[in-house]
C-alpha cells in the first residue's frame, strides 16, 4: 500500500532545503516554544491524520477479527460434519487462498476507467449491463451498472449486497461468475464473466416453442444451477427466462441474484387474491378471468408482443412467481423449484402458464393455480413433460425438489433415459447426462 495518506500531511509551506536537516525548522527563524501555538489550520490537519490513522487501523484489527470468525466458523462446521481429516485440511488451504484472493484484490483499487466500455446488451431498472474490455489485459466482461440513488430509493440496497455475495461466494460452473465489484459516487459495478450465448427469453421468443429434447436439456442445467445456490443456502426468488444466460458453447448459467423485481404486492392481502374479487383484473363467478379466450396461437402472440417490455419494466414479469411469494406467507427453497416449472411450461406451449393480459391478474391465477393450470390442447406435450410440470407447479408439500434436487433428478433420469437411447443423442447431451447420473 502506498503511504499518500501520510504525504498528503507534511506539511507544505517549508522545502526541504530551507531546513535545518536535524530539526526539521527553516534556517534563522526561531525553534517553536512552548507558547507559540500551532495554527488553526495545521490543528485540523493533526485531527484529520490522527483520524485517518486511527480508522486505518481499526479498520485492519477489525478485517482481522473477521477473517478469523470466518475461519472459526467453517472449522466449527467442519467438526460438525462427517467430513475426513484430508478433506478438512483441503477446504480449509481452500478458503485461505480465497481469503488471500479476496485481499488482493481489495487492495487493487480498481474503477471504472479501467474498462472501455462496448455494446450495450441488457436494460434493467437499475442501470444497464455492457460488453466492456478491460483496458490492461483486453479481456473482455460484462459490466452491470447500477445506479445507487435508484437503488436507496427503491430500498433495493441488500439485495444488490446479496448479489454481489452470492456471486463471489459460490464457484460453480452453472453461476454467472463475478471478477470485480467497484463503486463510485454514483455507481455500483459488478464485473461478471460475458455470456455471448443470449437469454433464455431472447432464445424463447425466437423459437416459439421448443422441442421436448431442447427442453430436458435446459431443464437438466436449470437443475443443477438452482441445486448449487440452494447448497450455499440463498434462494433466488426470481428464476425467469430472462435470468437463465448462454454461454459460448450453449450451456446455461443463472445470474441476476437479489436484484428480483417482484410485482409490488406489499399493499395486497390474502383476500385481493381470492376468487371471485372484483377489482381491477376481475373474475368470473366461477373463478375465471374476465378475459377473451384466445387460441394457443393468439395467447403466444399476445406473450410474445408483451414480452420485452415486460422485461424491461421496473416492476418484472410475475409470471414465474411462486403463490407462496406472493401471499407473503413464509417461503423456502421450493419457490425456485416452481419457477423451473412454470418456465418449462413456457419452454414447450410457448408462453407462461398463468400468463394474462394484467399483471395483477397473472398474481390471482398463480394463487388459484388449482384453477387454471392447463394444458392446451392445440400443444403436444408427453405425458412425462406433463407429470413433471405438474409435479412442480403445485403446493409447497407435494412439491418435487422439497427434498432437495436429487428428487428432480430421479424424474429427469427416468423420463430422460427415453431420449437418450434414442438416435438424436448429441454429446452435449450425453454429458449432461453423465453430470446428472453422477451427481
Ligand atoms: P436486471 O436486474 O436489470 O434484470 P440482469 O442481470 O438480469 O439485470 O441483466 C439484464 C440482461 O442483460 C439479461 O437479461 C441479459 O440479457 C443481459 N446480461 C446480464 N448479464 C450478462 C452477462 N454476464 N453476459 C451476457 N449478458 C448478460
Ligand atoms: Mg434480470
Amino acid at each position: 500500500m502506498d503511504r499518500c495518506w501520510f504525504n498528503k500531511f507534511k506539511p507544505k509551506d517549508k522545502t526541504p532545503s530551507s531546513k535545518n536537516k536535524e530539526t526539521g525548522i527553516a534556517k534563522g527563524s526561531k525553534p517553536p516554544t512552548n507558547d507559540e501555538a500551532p495554527s488553526n489550520v495545521t490543528k485540523q490537519k493533526v485531527a484529520a491524520a490522527k483520524q485517518y490513522i486511527e480508522n486505518h487501523y481499526k479498520k485492519q484489527m477489525q478485517d482481522l477479527q473477521e477473517r478469523k470468525e470466518r475461519r472459526n466458523m467453517l472449522e466449527k462446521k467442519l467438526a460438525d460434519a462427517e467430513v475426513s481429516e484430508e478433506e478438512q485440511n483441503n477446504l480449509l488451504k481452500y478458503f485461505e487462498k480465497k481469503e488471500r484472493e479476496y485481499m488482493r484484490l481489495k487492495r487493487h483499487k480498481m474503477g471504472a476507467d479501467d474498462f472501455e466500455p462496448l455494446t450495450m446488451i441488457g436494460k434493467g431498472a437499475f442501470g444497464e449491463v455492457r460488453v466492456c474490455r478491460e483496458k490492461a489485459t483486453g479481456h473482455v466482461y460484462a459490466m452491470k451498472k447500477l445506479k445507487k440513488s435508484e437503488m436507496l430509493r427503491r430500498g433495493q440496497v441488500e439485495h444488490v449486497k446479496a448479489e454481489r455475495n452470492l456471486l463471489a461466494e459460490v464457484d460453480s460452473n452453472c453461476i454467472v461468475k463475478l471478477y470485480y465489484s467497484f463503486q463510485d459516487e454514483e455507481y455500483l459495478y459488478l464485473i461478471m464473466e460475458y455470456l455471448p450465448g443470449g437469454d433464455m427469453m431472447t432464445l424463447l421468443m425466437r423459437k416459439d416453442i421448443l422441442t421436448e429434447n431442447e427442453a430436458r436439456f435446459y431443464v437438466g442445467e436449470t437443475v443443477l444451477a438452482i441445486e448449487s445456490i440452494h447448497k450455499h443456502n440463498y434462494i433466488h426468488r426470481d428464476i425467469k427466462p430472462d435470468n437463465l444466460l448462454l454461454d459460448r458453447n450453449g450451456h446455461m448459467k443463472l445470474s441476476d441474484f437479489g436484484l428480483c423485481k417482484p410485482l409490488d404486492c406489499s399493499n395486497l392481502q390474502e383476500k385481493d387474491f381470492s376468487i371471485g374479487s372484483n377489482r381491477s383484473g376481475a373474475l368470473q363467478s366461477d373463478g375465471r378471468p374476465v378475459a377473451p379466450k384466445r387460441s394457443q396461437q393468439e395467447q403466444l402472440q399476445h406473450w410474445q408482443k408483451n414480452r420485452r417490455m415486460l422485461a424491461y419494466s421496473t416492476v418484472g414479469t410475475p409470471d414465474y412467481i411462486a403463490p407462496e411469494v406472493l401471499l407473503k406467507k413464509g417461503y423456502g427453497m421450493e419457490c425456485d423449484w416452481w419457477s423451473l416449472g412454470a418456465i418449462m411450461y413456457e419452454m414447450l406451449v410457448g408462453y407462461p402458464p398463468f400468463y394474462s393480459d394484467e399483471p395483477m391478474l397473472t398474481c390471482r391465477k398463480i394463487v388459484n393455480w388449482r384453477n387454471y393450470l392447463k394444458f392446451p390442447e392445440e400443444v403436444k406435450i408427453s405425458a412425462e413433460a406433463k407429470d413433471l410440470i405438474s409435479r412442480l407447479l403445485c403446493n409447497v408439500d407435494q412439491r418435487l425438489g422439497t427434498k432437495g434436487a436429487d428428487e428432480i433428478k430421479v424424474l429427469w433420469r427416468t423420463h430422460g433415459l427415453k431420449v437418450l437411447n434414442g438416435t438424436n443423442c448429441t454429446k452435449l447431451k450425453l454429458l449432461l447426462f453423465l453430470r446428472l447420473m453422477m451427481n
